[in-house]
């Protein structure tokens, strides 16, 4: 029997891996099986070469627990191991600067285990004691044990083993009892052993499929094989939309199928996310930094020997091969997203509205990927009509582009709602998108900066002649004296919505068009929208919505409103007026040129005169309000505008119904 110590330079090992790496002990079973199924595709490699002859015989893996002897034992019949490799691999172990390093990377067990080769150590995060029984296939090798209890010295010896292969047995330490229930193990096995090359039984059952579908060639396999493949993968999801087999053999290794998944909210997109495997091994599902942002919204499996799988993420992030790769996938995914569109449109367009969601997403997330889907992505139109961005500039190139040469595209975010301004815009033969997503705010963002002279205007933003402004518009016909009444007629008769500011204006429209018609300005809305969705602007977000009262001076309505304002009042309110302005002219002289500050009796007569512009104004006011309040029509008018935009609700809907019935009387 030899007895040594095994060559660390730091005087105990195993109480450090054992007291750092406690967060991610699961991961021994993951070493040793994976260092099992390594050994057993080493003996069939060398059986291929013709320099192992012997029989291979059954070769898979088992994990075995006798909770009553309380050890776990995985068994090989892979090439095993001599003497001399045991000092080789296992008690030669290279660990300059241990300490420190495991100071360093102490959250990270991953990390140390990769980095020092000690995956089969990892065992001691478990165990009290471990011990390796071995025959090589080697001709002529002979039986060989190695026993650690976890302290720096070993045991070696030969034994009496007679069949090919490894068996370690661990002997569970008390606080780690949970790896002796089958049923542990059994989920562990799944979570990383789930596709292993070589059949891994535990219990009696095989739970690994040996060949999964990445590893097999697109031509192999049909669509429900993908289909089957993705259902065993995310169990109780709906059929995948579509899927992109990756295969790549340079500058790097890697294969995998990425599936773009039915989204129906965002807490599955957190749930089944993409999983990493290093040569059918399990590697991890937190893929953040090491996939492209944007397909995180995707499924699947990315295997690559490349990917450094055994280091923190912060490293792999950084990786400039990780880099490589997310760009790869990248390019990749758009490729076949293109071949999809051009090859068979109408499935393309029957899809599109599930797969908007991740294109948009790519191209708000990814440079590269916005450039290449600049040829794919989709615009749908209130009509259902889909178009590439080309398509839609040509359709609506000639109808609405504006006197300084801009082409506006209009579009909708709640058709029902937006119904009217949708109709009137389409009437006069402008076409108006459907912008209904939830990204679709952020994307006509991009989508401004990218297509040239080209803006994006929302159907309901302003009359529609101001829309998309073609010549100089027609003169509203007011004098200064009717605008200053109506304006106070109109907006002394709008109810008081909730969080709302409506601004009276007058816009000469036609006569055939609405008398009062309400806008929301394009700007103030999208900030809103923003704030909405990001923190930290609270301050748009906080401001009442603020909605623009037009009122069509063309209207028949509004010249009877105008008629009747004419004789009951304007006559009372141009001498008011008169007043004012000759007061406010005064204020002005006696204010002089700002520089020298007024003497305390002209800064008194200023005070006065200010108060009696203010009482004059309140005059003023108080008899066009009165004469206001005896209009039904005014409040008939600006009331059904508000219903065509929903803005009409509780008191306010009931008095208009009221009204309604006393004026039919
Ligand atoms: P790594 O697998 O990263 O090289 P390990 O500490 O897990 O590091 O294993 C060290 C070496 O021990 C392996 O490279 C292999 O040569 C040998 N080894 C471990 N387990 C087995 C096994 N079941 N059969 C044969 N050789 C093994």
């Amino acid at each position: 029997m030899q007895k040594g110590t095994i060559g660390v330079t730091t005087d105990n090992i195993f109480p450090v891996i054992k007291k750092f790496l406690y967060s991610d002990h699961e991961i021994f079973l993951r070493e040793l099986v994976s260092n099992a199924v390594d050994a057993t595709q080493k003996l069939r490699t060398l059986s291929s070469f013709g320099e192992y002859k012997g029989e291979l015989g059954d070769l898979d893996v088992t994990v075995t627990v006798d909770k009553e002897k309380g050890t776990l034992t995985v068994t090989d019949r892979g090439i095993g191991m001599t003497a001399e490799d045991i000092d080789k691999y296992i008690n030669q172990i290279a660990f300059s600067g241990a300490e420190e390093f495991l100071a360093k990377y102490k959250d990270s067990a991953n990390a140390i285990i990769g980095h020092f080769g000690l995956g089969f150590y990892s065992a001691f995060m478990v165990s009290s004691k471990v011990e390796i029984r071995s025959l090589s296939y080697k001709e002529g090798a002979k039986g060989v044990m190695w026993s650690c209890d976890g302290s720096p010295e070993f045991e070696m010896g030969d034994c009496d083993k007679t069949d090919r292969g490894t068996e370690i047995t661990l002997y569970i330490d008390d606080d780690n009892k949970e790896f002796l229930e089958q049923a542990r193990i059994d989920t562990l096995l799944k979570k990383y052993c789930r596709f292993l090359p070589v059949p891994v039984r535990s219990g009696d059952k095989v739970i690994n499929d040996t060949a999964p579908q990445w590893t097999k060639k697109p031509s192999e396999l049909t669509d429900d094989d993908y289909r089957n493949f993705y259902h065993e993968l995310y169990p109780g999801q709906d059929d995948p939309l579509f899927w992109i087999h990756l295969n790549v053999d340079y500058p790097f290794t890697l294969t995998g199928i990425l599936y773009f998944p039915k989204i129906h909210n965002n807490f599955e997109v957190n749930r089944n996310r993409i999983q990493l495997y290093c040569n059918q091994v399990f590697v991890t599902d937190s893929v953040e930094g090491v996939v492209p942002e944007f397909m995180m919204l995707m499924q699947g499996v990315i295997d690559s020997p490349d990917i450094p799988l055994n280091v923190s993420r912060s490293y792999l992030q950084s990786d400039t091969a990780v880099k490589k790769i997310s760009g790869y996938i990248t390019k990749k995914v758009a490729q076949r997203l293109e071949d999809l569109f051009k090859a068979d449109r109408k499935d393309f367009e029957s899809k599109w509205d599930d797969i908007k969601i991740f294109i948009q997403y790519g191209m708000l997330t990814d440079p590269k990927f916005a450039e290449q889907a600049m040829k794919f992505v989709l615009l749908k139109d209130t009509e259902d009509r889909y178009f590439t961005l080309d398509e839609y500039r040509k359709l609506v190139e000639a109808q609405q582009t504006d006197k300084n040469g801009d082409i506006i595209y209009l579009y909708a975010t709640d058709p029902t709602a937006q119904y009217t301004y949708i109709k009137g815009a389409t009437d006069r033969g402008y076409d108006v998108l459907l912008m209904d997503g939830q990204l679709d705010s952020h994307f006509i963002g991009l989508m401004e900066q990218k297509l040239e002279k080209t803006r994006f205007v929302r159907v309901d933003s302003d009359v529609i002649d101001n829309l998309i402004l073609k010549e100089d518009k027609r003169n509203v016909t007011l004098s200064d004296t009717q605008r200053s009444v109506l304006t106070t007629v109109f907006s002394s008769q709008i109810p008081t919505v909730e969080k709302t500011n409506f601004l009276v204006s007058f816009e000469a429209l036609g006569e055939t068009s609405m008398p009062v018609v309400i806008t929301q300005n394009e700007f103030m809305r999208r900030m809103k929208d923003m704030a909405a969705l990001q923190p930290g602007m609270n301050f748009y977000g906080e401001l009442p919505d603020s909605f623009n009262l037009v009122v069509n001076t063309d209207s028949p309505l509004v010249a009877r409103v105008t008629e009747a304002a004419d004789k009951s009042v304007a006559g009372k309110v141009q001498p008011l007026m008169d007043k004012v302005n000759a007061d406010n002219a005064q204020i002005t002289t006696l204010r002089g040129d700002g520089k020298t500050a007024p003497d305390t009796e002209t800064q008194q007569k200023i005070s006065d005169l200010e108060k009696a512009v203010a009482d004059t104004r309140a005059e003023q006011e108080k008899l066009v309000k009165d004469f206001a309040q005896g209009q039904p029509l005014v409040k008939q008018m600006i009331d059904l505008a508000l219903l065509g935009n929903g803005l009409l609700r509780g008191k306010n809907l009931n008095d208009f119904i009221t009204r309604s019935i006393s004026l039919l009387k």
